[in-house]
């Protein structure tokens, strides 16, 4: 069996399963080989997606309890915004599956799903732990720029899907991440501060619909005589946020087609069709929205 290394600060879980696959010498077998050999789902290793099956499996072969493997999902992986999601009924630990296929959930997103890395943390991380790793801060929905040395990350043509090669392996041949819009810079202290908040306060997600809803005076249960008044704030979110934000984070904004989903009813009305638990890129864009207003969100303009 594989036998996987201690995680190192900020390291992605899949990073780390990468890394226990070269140390017990697995590398010879093929990808299938290795995956049935070790009683895994064969899967490939998706930057953004902490909530699957296939991360579950790779979770239960680091660790049998549910609490540890609650933990390696919350501190080892870009799992934190989804607790924006929690349903009421669900402890954070609870929230294992988002019950979307696999296939199809990173599909209406429009932001850079490629595996990234900073140059300098590359650097750091040789000289002080002797490897380069993937650190999971760094996959975050939208974050282009490394929060310690305030660098473009680097990404690679290769990188939509890992595999099993560390960072180093693409320092030469890499490319550097253009940052040109104004919201893309707005976006990372936004996306990185918001996450560390969920880390520290899993069950923070839980009243976030209620402090949007008091801050757009929107009261008592959404009943579809509210969509007209849903229609008008999303206009203004629309003209706040900027068309570019919103073609950046959605795939249906960025076809400009014409078929622009009301995103405040999609996530606040809770009538929609989708079954599974709601990605949390729709609450950040509303927070994203609404980050100068709220009180709850203060935290995100305090200076550190
Ligand atoms: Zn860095």
């Amino acid at each position: 069996m594989i036998r996987i290394p201690a995680l190192l600060p900020e390291e992605h879980v899949y990073s780390c399963f990468v890394r226990g696959r070269f140390l017990s010498a697995q590398m010879h077998l093929s990808d299938k080989e290795f995956f049935s050999m070790n009683q895994l789902p064969y899967h490939w290793l998706r930057s953004q997606v902490p909530l699957c099956g296939n991360m579950n499996a790779v979770l239960e072969l680091m660790s049998v309890s549910l609490e540890q493997q609650f933990k390696l999902r919350l501190l080892h992986t870009p799992f934190a915004p989804w607790l924006l999601s929690l349903p009421n009924d669900l402890k954070p630990s609870d929230l294992t599956e988002s019950n979307v296929r696999n296939n199809m959930e990173e599909s209406p997103f429009n932001v850079d799903k490629r595996w990234k890395f900073c140059p300098h943390c590359l650097a750091e991380d040789r000289t002080t732990f002797g490897v380069s790793y993937w650190r999971s801060f760094h996959q975050l929905p939208g974050v282009l720029i490394c929060e310690k040395h305030k660098v473009a990350l680097h990404s690679h043509a290769e990188l939509r899907y890992l595999a099993f090669k560390l960072p180093h392996h693409f320092l030469n041949g890499s490319e550097e991440l253009v940052v040109d819009a104004d919201w893309q810079h707005r976006w990372q202290p936004f996306i990185y501060r918001l996450s560390r908040h969920l880390q520290a306060n899993p069950e923070w997600g839980r009243d976030v619909s209620n402090y949007i809803k008091r801050q757009l005076q929107i009261e008592g249960v959404i009943k579809s005589t509210h969509r007209p008044l849903f229609n008008n704030l999303f206009k203004s979110m629309r003209e706040d946020v900027g068309m570019a934000c919103l073609a950046g984070l959605f795939t249906r904004f960025a076809r400009n087609n014409g078929r622009m989903p009301n995103i405040l009813w999609l996530t606040l009305s809770g009538r929609s069709q989708n079954k599974g638990i709601r990605h949390p890129l729709y609450w950040l864009a509303i927070l994203f929205w609404l980050r100068d207003e709220l009180p709850e969100l203060r935290f995100l303009r305090e200076d550190r």
